[in-house]
């Protein structure tokens, strides 16, 4: 799904939050290792959200994407998360050209409120009610992870899994702040629901980036 850009649009910067190799600790990919590139820069601002420091892309330098695939080629990463902040407030195709010119697995991780960029492998999409996804990116998820935060979202969780695709993986995560409270509701939820999955940020309980 390689986007058609004029090259006057094409990124050859990026404004980088943080990089590092570690465990994916949530979703689909929950304990397959991976190259985290967290882009600063999100306008969807969750209320609950946890990297509320990668929201003013300004406080980032822009590096060049040359760089940042240095900064992986370093590790003996086979896969690649790109994240954010919003990284879809860019466009990833140098990026992600780029990372499969030198045969890396690409994954996206966004809200979906932005068009679509780059060549994925694996998109796995998180629409927020603050901002809501482009029907295009929802359309394009491999997977769909919803965010539970009080009861309400159940409701949304299923508006949005009638909009991806019939091969969408579907999953439902607890807000962190309130998992404890949520966490019984989404088991019970998916008990009743079947074709929904628990996701829970592994990384957070055993405390790795
Ligand atoms: Fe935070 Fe993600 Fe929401 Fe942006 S979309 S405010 S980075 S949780």
């Amino acid at each position: 799904m390689d986007a058609l850009v004029s090259p006057e649009h094409i990124e050859t910067h990026l404004p980088l939050m943080e990089h590092y190799y570690t465990i994916q600790g949530e979703g689909h990919f929950q304990g397959h290792a991976a190259y985290f590139i967290r882009l600063a820069g999100c306008d969807v601002h969750c209320f609950w959200c946890d990297v509320k420091e990668s929201w003013d892309a300004h406080q980032y330098t822009k590096i060049p994407i040359t760089q940042i695939i240095h900064h992986v080629a370093k590790s003996s990463a086979k896969r690649v998360v790109i994240t954010g902040g919003e990284p879809l407030l860019y466009d990833l195709t140098t990026l992600t050209t780029l990372l499969k010119k030198y045969k890396y697995r690409t994954h996206l991780e966004t809200s979906g409120a932005h068009r679509l960029s780059g060549c994925f492998d694996w998109i796995c999409v998180s629409p927020k009610k603050f901002l809501k996804p482009e029907p295009t990116v929802v359309q394009a998820a491999h997977e769909l992870k919803i965010i539970i935060h009080n009861k309400s979202d159940f409701e949304w969780a299923m508006e949005w899994a009638r909009q991806v695709s019939p091969e969408c993986l579907l999953f439902l995560q607890p807000e962190w702040s309130k998992a404890a409270q949520i966490t019984p509701m989404i088991i019970q939820f998916i008990k009743e629901n079947t074709q929904w999955v628990l996701s829970l940020q592994m990384h957070k309980y055993i405390d790795i980036p």
